[in-house]
């Protein structure tokens, strides 16, 4: 039941236009787009902190709004038209959640829709966003919120312009504005993050398991190790490439270690199989690990010296190359995400 409410969440969280999330918002259950805590990503492929905060936390930070601003954000109300701040703001820069400065909205999506509210054709991620079917005043509407505090936001339509064809319409007073050069506070900056790439056979599977690892930020199948710029699949498949099918990890350090995702890679390949994973065959699919820099490769050979030294492979030798360096190539977008866009997504090993 876990993984498939875990699923459920990666489902939503890799949905790519937020015009297909809208689609979803209108048959999906409620519960289906608010998942209970602890089940959302921990960060967003942009590297923020999802963590939905406390109670606490938010009445806390609740205290600091003038009484208007409670009545929007906590109390789910509406500004008057044409009455909030940010309407006819046009300066570039960021929106930021009012109650808990989650980065919402960026001024590249903002357009003029002449509603009396500020009008957005997309958020500034996906991930960032909280759908609800509200039905309140006799309609029924798709509420929008914010993802880590739950902060009301305003809501979405359909009548917005291209390429997402929504209107998100928001109270200013849910949003602060931070102009662009201007230095953002803790709460609105991203998480530092760290790269890592294995190679451990068809990449869809791997990265579909890197990128449910908690503190990975994002998951991207590509091409490295071998001898071409730019490789296509084909190449790789069908040519002498030299390249292995890699999945470059995008983590936060602060959340999940280096020596955790080594752990987590060879729960998810066999390592005894020469240029080999299942009825894969061929270099393409190697089981490599490309170290960033000499402190992962480090890492990486002290890991596998251990496992050599278990008995855990009982006997047979571990294959896996180390490698330091190289030139990561994204793989083709209909690689990208692909248990995701056609099933057969699974959940992380438990044992
Ligand atoms: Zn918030």
């Amino acid at each position: 039941m876990k993984a498939v409410g875990l699923t459920l969440v990666f489902v939503l969280a890799a949905v790519v236009t937020a015009g297909m999330l809208l689609a979803a918002a209108g048959w999906r259950p409620v519960r289906g787009l608010a998942e209970p805590a602890g089940e959302a990503p921990m960060y967003s492929k942009s590297a923020y902190s999802l963590k939905r905060l406390s109670q606490g936390r938010i009445d806390e930070l609740a205290r600091l709004l003038t009484p208007e601003e409670r009545d929007i954000i906590l109390g789910k109300g509406t500004e008057a038209r044409f009455c909030g701040d940010l309407v006819d703001n046009h300066k570039d820069g960021v929106y930021v959640c009012r109650l808990c400065g989650l980065p919402l909205f960026a001024s590249d999506a903002k357009f003029e829709s002449k509603s009396g509210w500020p009008s957005f054709f997309q958020p500034f991620d996906p991930d960032h966003i909280r759908y609800e079917r509200d039905e309140t005043h006799g309609m029924v509407r798709t509420e929008i919120m914010c993802e880590r505090c739950g902060g009301h936001l305003g809501h979405v339509f359909e009548d917005g312009p291209a390429p997402t064809g929504l209107r998100y319409c928001l109270n200013s007073a849910s949003l602060t504005f931070h102009e662009a050069g201007e230095e953002l506070p803790a709460e609105s900056r991203p998480a530092s993050t760290a790269t890592a790439y294995f190679a451990g056979g068809c990449f869809w599977g791997v990265e579909d398991r890197f990128q449910q690892v908690p503190g990975v930020v994002d998951a991207v199948s590509g091409y490295m190790g071998g001898r071409t710029s730019d490789p296509t699949y084909k190449e790789v498949c069908y040519e002498d490439t030299g390249h292995a099918e890699t999945v470059r990890v995008t983590f936060v350090p602060e959340a999940v270690s280096y020596r955790e995702l080594l752990e987590w890679f060879f729960r998810f390949h066999n390592p005894t199989t020469l240029n080999r994973q299942g009825p894969d065959v061929g270099t393409q699919y190697r089981s490599a690990i490309f170290a960033a820099d000499a402190e992962q490769a480090d890492e990486a050979r002290a890991y596998i010296d251990e496992l050599r030294a278990s008995d855990r492979y009982r006997g047979k030798s571990i294959v896996t190359q180390v490698e330091v360096g190289g030139e990561f190539f994204e793989a083709e977008e209909y690689h990208q995400d692909y248990h995701l866009k056609h099933g057969g997504s699974c959940p992380l090993p438990e044992d």
